[in-house]
């Protein structure tokens, strides 16, 4: 069985990165009919918030990417607990005492010699009393003890992976306060939840080679493992600058479409091209994590807006009629309106200046030169309501009276209907307008 974790901290809003790491492990389990776990890494009391958790909720449920079983760490304390006293029992966890200045003056010294800074084991070498001292004068933290290998793992998108656990501090896996930190209960739970694959992103590298050396010592086999790339802004900027503007909820408000969202995602950083599909199941069957690149992957949220235009315009009436009762349009003018402001329109929020221009009529955008042209075209429209002759009765009337025709005289006319130089077919148009411009 494929089981898989999407595991965010309930800390912040999730992001355009988070998404990435959710939907990748949401294909893997959906395209085997395996398991996605939605686990909220909540073991920080300080950070984790409720209203977060519940944010992460709706924002996986907007997008379509449910989860079969739902886990909190902060209610698995007893297991993490359980695990490292099976760590301590067998000599790999073991209790240090170097406040955070001391650590960073270890540091500090190691660099000027121009050795990693890694730490030295120090606490390995207390004798009992002088542990018993350093405990009641300002309390233990527990660091998993590696062994100095080579740390091998084929990864699902950077390959074979080999790393030298001597270039690694031995992991801090508890604190002197007591809290469990992410790196032994993500293992707990990754075991115990029987996880197969974990994807996730590049800067857990390190992590993975040290969760596999504890997934070890507990007596468990590593899941498989993947890191894919991190995101850049469009520049090649880190994305982290910007992740206030690109949080999942901003993008809802901005009117992006899931769609957009899932379909740029599936595929942006792999050799497959980006295909709009709002059919997780079809995205799912096409997903192939062996096409992805480990270079970091650009991501311009500016290319949403085409693939949201392309989502929204392909919407049947049926699936926009609330929005449409929305903005005030009456039901026997739904599908008339539909029909000439789906090609207009990029976000559903647009369609509410295309109502308005319907509703309450445009200023004139008319040139000086168009001036005369426009006031004798006026007097030949007969008041509105206007059927759907009227906008070729009105310009073959204009013509025949003015003479112009073409561009010439088509654009000076929509100009003052709707004061712009675009929009939808004039014919479909006019019977949805009901004012005739002053001018
Ligand atoms: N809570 C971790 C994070 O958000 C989970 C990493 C993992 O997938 O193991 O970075």
């Amino acid at each position: 069985m494929i089981v898989t974790r999407f595991a965010p901290s309930p800390t912040g809003f999730l992001h355009v990165g988070n998404l990435r790491t959710a939907l990748f492990n949401h294909l893997i389990a959906r395209k085997a009919q395996g398991r996605f776990i939605l686990r909220l890494d909540d073991t920080d009391p300080e950070r984790s918030r409720p209203e977060y958790a519940d944010a992460i909720r709706e924002d996986l449920t907007w997008l379509g990417l449910g989860w079969d079983r739902e886990e909190r760490q902060s209610a698995r304390l007893d297991r993490y607990e359980a695990a490292a006293e099976r760590l301590r029992e067998t000599g790999r966890l073991y209790e240090c005492f170097e406040t955070p200045t001391e650590l960073d003056l270890k540091r500090k010294r190691q660099l000027a010699m121009g050795r990693p800074p890694v730490y030295d084991r120090a606490a390995l070498r207390l004798d009992e009393a002088e542990k018993a001292r350093l405990r009641a004068e300002r309390g233990g933290y527990w660091r998993f003890r590696l062994d100095q290998s080579r740390i091998e793992w084929e990864d699902g998108i950077l390959g074979p992976v080999s790393i030298d656990a001597a270039s690694v501090s031995d992991p801090v896996l508890i604190r002197a306060d007591g809290q469990v930190l992410y790196t032994l209960a993500s293992v707990v739970d990754d075991v115990e939840m029987e996880v197969s694959h974990v994807v996730r992103g590049s800067d857990h590298v390190t992590n993975t080679a040290t969760q596999i050396q504890i997934i070890g010592a507990l007596g468990a086999t590593p899941p498989a493992f993947a890191h894919h790339s991190l995101l850049t802004g469009a520049q090649g900027e880190a994305l982290s600058k910007r992740l206030g503007t690109l949080s999942l909820r901003d993008l809802r408000a901005r009117g992006i479409a899931p769609a957009a969202l899932l379909s740029l995602m599936a595929r942006l950083g792999s050799s497959q091209p980006v295909e709009l599909s709002d059919d997780l199941d079809q995205i799912a069957a096409a997903f192939d994590l062996a096409q992805f690149g480990a270079a970091p992957t650009r991501f311009d949220e500016a290319d949403l807006l085409p693939l949201t235009r392309a989502h929204v315009q392909a919407l049947p009436l049926e699936a926009v009629r609330a929005d449409l009762a929305a903005i005030g349009v009456p039901e026997d003018q739904e599908a008339l309106f539909w029909k000439v402001a789906r090609e207009n329109i990029t976000v559903l929020a647009d369609l509410e200046d295309w109502w308005r221009l319907c509703r309450d009529g445009a200023t004139p955008d008319v040139a000086p030169e168009d001036a005369d042209f426009v006031r004798v075209a006026l007097e030949l429209l007969p008041p509105p309501p206007w059927g759907p002759e009227a906008w070729s009765s009105w310009t073959t009337a204009v013509r025949e009276a003015t003479g112009r025709k073409g561009r010439g005289l088509f654009m000076p006319l929509r100009k003052a209907l709707t004061g712009r130089d675009h929009g939808p077919d004039m014919g479909d148009l006019m019977p949805l307008l009901r004012h005739k411009p002053e001018f």
